[in-house]
């Protein structure tokens, strides 16, 4: 099992004293602070509490982690997640802190030596499952000690509007009158405002104040397209990925497990998960995620909190999600190590109206409902968007950016957008002369003047919209029908048969010509080619191929093996890569790398440049 680090407590060697520039570059091998995080450093190293909102891999954790090294006593920080806890405790005793995680998952001993380090105040940093700090005595025993700060990990867990509602949360608000004089800071990647506000009303904590960095990801490549095979689709987007690690995110158990069957039978290292598995399956499934191994992970969204494997490489959609934030936050799991990362969406008109749908039969209050109804058709126009995917979601936040994004599908390829007034009286006039019980085949067909069996035995090849759409292909139809279901000006039947029906009060001004609709072309966008190997290095990208870092990843997999931790924690791709090219011949060298710290310098320096400079030897052999 990882997370242990296969270590001893560690000793605190205390860093305080040191400024957190110093720790930065000492400790997490950077050099500069990333936007926003020194300002944060500062108002919490001033006592002050403070709200932080940062994209998922904007470098949140770094926000408490240095003024926790930086300032005398305890940080406590609060995590929802235990495999995120031990992620972060094994990376931190990597850089050699103090760091430890009490949750339910430790034996009686692990958890008495954790009190005697708490007590002797030799831990610079002690993760802690919500549940576990309220019970049993822990903030009594944390009263007695020095504390520097109390950090809120993932935040919006306290927030009904969120989507990862845990109701222990809500109980932390009793943070702020134990410890009145220490420093509260609470982190998330929600944005939205509701979410924000309900943080602090829930937490006590009005009086913090609030950082909110920019949301732009520059390294996030969106795009959507209309559902037209699942399974082509993906099987197109993955050509070419065979070595990566992504994730498919699926609407429902069953689909979970019949595509990872499906990409299994190919050949692909695949898992499913979803909340339905036995425990130890998900356990299975979550450590070979963490193992660093390129992996597929077929999932649904209970796949989600806690994934902080940088090297995710992609996230689909194979279901439209029910909320930009939902979207947005999935999205965010894929390459948090800043390298470029790709994203499918695929969305249809079944998918918008079966959410429509169950939103309606929800017995949620009626303004909890009016809020997921915005949340719902503020996703749909995403989806639908004809104008920079990446400006439309960053709107939903209240972020703007001027131009478009530059690494959106709409950005590299515009679609063509026409008044399809004509073509949605045509579908409009279609059903409700068929009286509004056929689904899109048959009114497709009909329009296209097929002579199906269906459409003859029902005389529909009498009406006088038959063949009226002759002259366009099933496709575009398709687009025009999802567009006018996406509109609300057509609605799907659901409990029926998938029967379209008229939206009266958007359907007839349309029928009567009043409402002019422009609508967008569907492509049949081919998923763009992954970059050449020439295109990737040229953009500063990584070269999965390079030999030598071939070897320092092999290298890397032993030492993770050895000490029982993920590789990344060693050290992120990102830094191997450099060290690929740079080629460091000395220790001084290779602590230039971003990402090599001083503790790590020490643990591995002479490894590595055994590695370099073996090299140099078989090459000048040679
Ligand atoms: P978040 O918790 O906000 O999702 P993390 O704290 O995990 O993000 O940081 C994301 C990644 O960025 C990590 O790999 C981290 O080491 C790296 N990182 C954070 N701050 C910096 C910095 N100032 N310079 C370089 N890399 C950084
Ligand atoms: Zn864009």
């Amino acid at each position: 099992m990882y997370g242990d680090a296969g270590n001893e407590l560690p000793k605190s060697d205390s860093a305080s004293g040191r400024d957190p520039a110093q720790i930065l570059r000492q400790v997490f091998g950077y050099t500069q602070f990333r936007d926003l995080q020194d300002v944060v450093i500062q108002h919490v190293m001033a006592g002050g509490d403070a709200l932080v909102l940062m994209p998922t891999g904007g470098g949140k954790s770094l926000c408490y982690q240095i003024p926790a090294l930086a300032l005398p006593g305890l940080a406590v920080v609060v995590s929802p997640l235990i495999a995120l806890m031990d992620d972060q405790v094994a990376a931190l005793r990597q850089q050699g802190c103090a760091a430890a995680a009490l949750h339910s998952e430790l034996d009686d001993g692990e958890a008495r030596d954790i009190f005697r380090a708490i007590h002797d105040e030799a831990l610079d940093i002690l993760y802690v499952s919500p549940e576990r700090l309220l019970s049993g005595g822990l903030l009594d025993r944390l009263a007695r000690v020095k504390l520097a700060l109390v950090a809120i990990d993932e935040a919006h867990c306290v927030s009904q509007w969120g989507h990862e509602f845990r109701p222990e949360y809500r109980n932390l608000a009793i943070l702020g009158e134990r410890f009145p004089d220490v420093p509260r800071i609470a982190l998330t990647a929600t944005a939205d405002p509701r979410t924000r506000d309900d943080i602090l009303r829930s937490l006590n904590m009005q009086m913090a104040r609030v950082f909110a960095a920019s949301f732009h990801r520059r390294n996030l490549h969106i795009q959507a397209s209309p559902k037209i095979s699942e399974t082509q689709q993906l099987r197109e987007f993955l050509q070419g990925r065979e070595g990566q690690c992504g994730i498919v995110y699926c609407g429902s158990r069953a689909k979970t497990e019949r595509t990872a069957a499906r990409l299994a039978a190919r050949g692909l290292p695949v898992v499913a998960f979803h909340a339905g598995l036995e425990p130890a399956v998900k356990r299975a499934a979550a450590r070979r995620f963490r193992s660093g191994e390129p992996l597929v992970v077929v999932a649904t969204i209970a796949f989600g909190m806690g994934i902080d494997r940088p090297d995710v490489r992609y996230v689909v959609h194979l279901d439209m999600p029910d909320s930009p934030e939902a979207y947005y936050q999935q999205i965010g799991r894929a390459g948090r190590d800043g390298e470029r990362a790709d994203t499918l969406l695929l969305h249809g008109m079944d998918d918008i109206a079966r959410a429509r749908h169950f939103l309606s039969l929800s017995t949620a209050p009626e303004v909890q409902k009016r809020v997921m109804r915005l949340r719902l058709e503020a996703m749909v126009a995403l989806a639908e968007s004809a104008t920079c995917r990446t400006r439309a979601l960053l709107a939903c936040f209240g972020e703007e950016i001027a131009d478009g994004c530059g690494h959106c599908d709409v950005c590299a390829t515009p679609p063509d957008v026409f008044d399809g007034t004509e073509d949605a009286q045509k579908v409009l006039s279609a059903v409700y002369r068929t009286r509004q019980i056929f689904g899109a085949l048959h009114l497709i067909a009909m329009l296209r003047g097929e002579k199906t069996e269906a459409i003859i035995r029902h005389g529909h090849d009498l009406l006088p919209t038959f063949a009226a759409g002759a002259g366009q292909s099933a496709l575009h139809w398709r687009g025009v029908i999802r567009q006018l279901v996406a509109r609300g000006v057509l609605d799907v039947d659901i409990e029926g048969h998938g029967g379209l029906r008229l939206v009266d009060e958007r359907a007839w001004p349309v029928l009567r010509g009043e409402t002019r609709l422009m609508l967008r072309r569907d492509a049949v966008v081919k998923p763009r080619p992954q970059a050449t190997k020439a295109a990737r290095a040229a953009d500063g990208g990584m070269d999965a191929d390079d030999p030598r870092f071939i070897r320092l990843r092999s290298w890397r997999l032993e030492e993770s093996k050895r000490q029982g931790v993920p590789p990344y924690v060693i050290f992120h791709d990102v830094t191997l890569h450099e060290i690929a090219g740079f080629r460091p011949q000395t220790l001084a060298e290779l602590a230039q790398v971003r990402g090599v710290g001083a503790s790590k310098l020490e643990r591995y320096g002479a490894a590595i440049l055994k590695i370099i400079t073996n090299e140099n030897y078989l090459q000048n052999s040679t």
